[in-house]
């Protein structure tokens, strides 16, 4: 098999195709909670020290369409959001072989769900794949506060760039909505990166006066077993 993880992500689906129980919820909020949690549990079963998981679900069906977590043993770029295109891509070729004009999944359909917001080259994979809806759990500030470098854009601002031919505003970018299950995600970051957090980290978050949030993040989150990890 030449693609990342392909076969666990398989086996997930499969084992998930015959008992989605987020396919219970009919509010759109619980609905997204549920599947973040299981981007969150991929990511943390798959890669406890990146814990960056994403799954791609078919909102028209509320049934998941494909996985992927950061897989950066195997390639550094494999982000999970990149692995959960690429996965998808894989799952649902083109039959026609033409994936730009004839995909094999309706993209306008599906809904990333990633448990961190995507950095700037994971949110211009989203607007070139076409994906309808992004939600993301924890921020990218947040995720830099936790001690992890990051490129300081936040997904709106590159999806405000696109633009069509001839300076024309590009209507078909993803709808975002960050902060689902923000908790959660928040707690596998810094319990994750606490490799991070080294005295150049405490010394620049001092002069950030960032003091406070360190202290309430290490008072609000136990890191029992690090990397941190939740029972699925
Ligand atoms: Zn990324």
């Amino acid at each position: 098999m030449k693609l990342f993880s392909l076969t666990a992500a398989v086996c997930l689906l499969a084992a998930t195709a015959h008992a989605n129980h987020c396919q219970q919820y009919t509010e759109q909020n619980d609905i997204d909670e549920c599947y973040m949690k299981i981007a969150l549990d991929y990511a943390l079963l798959h890669n406890p020290r990146f814990p960056f998981g994403a799954l791609v679900v078919d909102h028209t069906q509320n049934e998941i369409s494909c996985f992927g977590a950061n897989s950066n043993r195997k390639n550094k770029l494999l982000h999970g959001e990149t692995a959960a295109f690429w996965n998808c891509t894989e799952l649902y070729p083109s039959p026609t072989n033409d994936d730009m004009s004839d995909p094999g999944l309706d993209w306008s359909h599906q809904t990333l769900y990633t448990t961190g917001e995507p950095c700037p080259m994971c949110a211009a994979q989203s607007i070139y794949r076409g994906v309808a809806r992004v939600v993301w759990g924890t921020s990218i500030p947040d995720i830099n506060r936790s001690g992890r470098q990051q490129l300081m854009i936040r997904m709106d601002d590159v999806i405000a760039s696109a633009r069509l031919g001839g300076n024309r505003p590009d209507h078909r970018v993803p709808v975002t909505q960050g902060g689902v299950l923000k908790d959660e995600c928040d707690h596998a970051f810094w319990c994750s990166f606490s490799n991070f957090r080294d005295q150049e980290y405490h010394q620049s978050m001092i002069e950030e006066d960032q003091q406070v949030f360190i202290a309430k993040r290490d008072n609000d989150y136990q890191c029992v077993n690090v990397p941190f990890r939740k029972k699925l």
